[in-house]
C-alpha cells in the first residue's frame, strides 16, 4: 500500500491526538495557513514516498501547541507528522513584515549582486516571504523523510521509532547526534534543489539571482535554527524575550543549533561548488549575506535586542 488515510492508522491507534482543522471553527486566516502547510507535507511526502520507494506511509497533523515535527515508523508504517503549532507558530515568525529590509542586504555586495536583490525585491511573481518559508518548510518535510530513510536502512530493526525536532532534554546518543547531522545535510541539499529550480522558473535568468536566491535559502535554513536557539520559536509575542541556548557538545537528544548551522552551511557551500561549479561561489560570500539577511530579520523580529552582533 501506498499512502494510508490518519483516519485509518488513529482507528487501529497506530497515531493518537490526531488534530483535524477542518472539524474547527476557525477563521479563514488560520484555515488557510493550516491548509497550505498539510497540503505541502502531503504533497511533498507522495513526491518523495514515491522516488524512495516508501510504502504505507502517512502524514498528519498531531494535537500540541509547540512548534515540532516528528518522524515515526510503527508497526510497519511510515509516519511524519507536525503539530498544530508549527503551521500557527511559523508562519507568524515568517511574516511577510519582518523581511521588509531585506533589499539591504544587497548592499556590500558588488554591484551585480545587488542589482540582483533590488530585481527579486521588485518583481511582482516572487515574494521573500513565501520563498523563505517554502524552503523552511522543505527543510524540515526533507530532514523528517531522512529519519523515515534512516529507520528502513537501520540494522536495529526497532519497530518503533520517534524522532522529533524540538530540541529535548533526552539523553544524549551519539548514533542519533549522527543521523540528525546527515538529516540536516540531506535537507540542506533538498532545499538546494529547491532553489535551483526557483531559479530555473524565472523568464529573466542570471548567476546573480541565483546566487541571491541561494544565500536567501541559506538563510531561511538558519533563521528556522535561530528561532529555536534564540528560544522564540515558541512564544506568541508581540514582545518576545530571547533566552540563548548554552553552548554544549556531549548532551540532549540534538545537536546544539549553532553547530546544525555550521554542518548545513558546510555541506550547502560543498554541493553548490560540486553541483555547480560554474558559479564560482565564495564561501565568504555565502556566510556575509547568510548572516546579514538573518541579522536584518532578527533586528526586525526582536527590535529591542540586538541578538546577532
Ligand atoms: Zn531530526
Amino acid at each position: 500500500m501506498g499512502f494510508v488515510s490518519k483516519e485509518l492508522l488513529a482507528k487501529h491507534n497506530v497515531i493518537e491526538d490526531v488534530f483535524d482543522y477542518k472539524d474547527l471553527d476557525i477563521d479563514e486566516k488560520i484555515l488557510k495557513i493550516y491548509s497550505y502547510f498539510e497540503n505541502s507535507f502531503l504533497e511533498l511526502y507522495g513526491s518523495y514516498a514515491d522516488l524512495f520507494k516508501i510504502k504505507d506511509y502517512c502524514f498528519y497533523i498531531k494535537d500540541n501547541n509547540k512548534c515540532n515535527a516528528f518522524a515515526l515508523t510503527r508497526k510497519g508504517y511510515n509516519i511524519i507528522g507536525i503539530t498544530n503549532g508549527y503551521p500557527i507558530l511559523l508562519s507568524q515568525k515568517l511574516d511577510e513584515k519582518y523581511f521588509r529590509s531585506i533589499v539591504l542586504a544587497g548592499i556590500g555586495n558588488d554591484e551585480p549582486l545587488q542589482k540582483a536583490y533590488i530585481d527579486l525585491y521588485e518583481d511582482r511573481e516572487f515574494v521573500f516571504d513565501k520563498f523563505i518559508l517554502d524552503c523552511s518548510i522543505k527543510f524540515t518535510f526533507n530532514h523528517e523523510f531522512q529519519h523515515i530513510m534512516q529507520f528502513s536502512s537501520s540494522k536495529l530493526k526497532r519497530n518503533d521509532f520517534l524522532l522529533q525536532e524540538n530540541w529535548a532534554e533526552d539523553n544524549f546518543d551519539i548514533k542519533l547526534h549522527a543521523w540528525e547531522f546527515d538529516a540536516d545535510r540531506m535537507a540542506s541539499y533538498e532545499v538546494l534543489k529547491y532553489v535551483f529550480r526557483t531559479h530555473a522558473n524565472f523568464k529573466v535568468k542570471s548567476d546573480e539571482k541565483l546566487k541571491c536566491l541561494l544565500y536567501v535559502g541559506c538563510a531561511s535554513m538558519i533563521i528556522t535554527n535561530c528561532l529555536f536557539y534564540f528560544g522564540v520559536m515558541n512564544q506568541l509575542g508581540p514582545q518576545l524575550s530571547v533566552r540563548k541556548l548554552e553552548f554544549y557538545e556531549k548532551k540532549f537528544s540534538h545537536p546544539h543549533p549553532l553547530v546544525r548551522c555550521i554542518n548545513i552551511m558546510e555541506y550547502y557551500f560543498d554541493s553548490i561548488t560540486t553541483d555547480l561549479p560554474r558559479l564560482k561561489m565564495d564561501s565568504q560570500e555565502l556566510l556575509n549575506n547568510t548572516l546579514v539577511i538573518t541579522k536584518l530579520y532578527f533586528n526586525m523580529l526582536i527590535p529591542t535586542q540586538n541578538v546577532i552582533t
